[in-house]
């Protein structure tokens, strides 16, 4: 838990957001602004502020992550496609400083 930190207070439900999935080490809830009809936000909950950031301790949990990722894109109606995205740094868009998986379905997307 870091203190002001949005994601962390939404992994302790001190905000609301609407959750996908969870478990001891990983949550998935719905981006308050979407950029597909499917995009989710896949976030550790040990707080980690970017990749750059991941500590070799940390590996068990980088896989976790992925897992979940695999988990819900199981549960994808019609076409499993999806695409993963992670920010590091505000330079390529990056505004929340807890490492978090956008994933994006539901929609062609051909370019970056
Ligand atoms: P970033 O820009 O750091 O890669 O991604 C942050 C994402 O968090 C953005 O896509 C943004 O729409 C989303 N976001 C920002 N504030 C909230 C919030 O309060 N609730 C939810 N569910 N998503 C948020
Ligand atoms: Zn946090």
């Amino acid at each position: 838990m870091a203190a002001d930190c949005l994601f962390c207070k939404i992994i302790n439900k001190e905000l609301p957001a609407t959750i996908i999935d969870e478990n001891d080490d990983v949550v998935v809830l719905k981006d308050i602004a979407p950029k597909a009809p499917v995009h989710y936000l896949v976030i550790p909950k040990k707080h980690i502020k970017d990749i750059q950031s991941i500590q070799k301790e940390d590996a068990n949990l980088v896989a976790k992550i992925l897992f979940m990722v695999q988990k819900i894109s199981k549960k994808l109606p019609g076409s499993q496609a999806f695409r993963l995205i992670v920010n590091n740094g505000s330079d390529v868009g990056q505004s929340v400083f807890h490492m978090h998986w956008h994933f994006l379905s539901g929609k062609k997307m051909q370019d970056f």
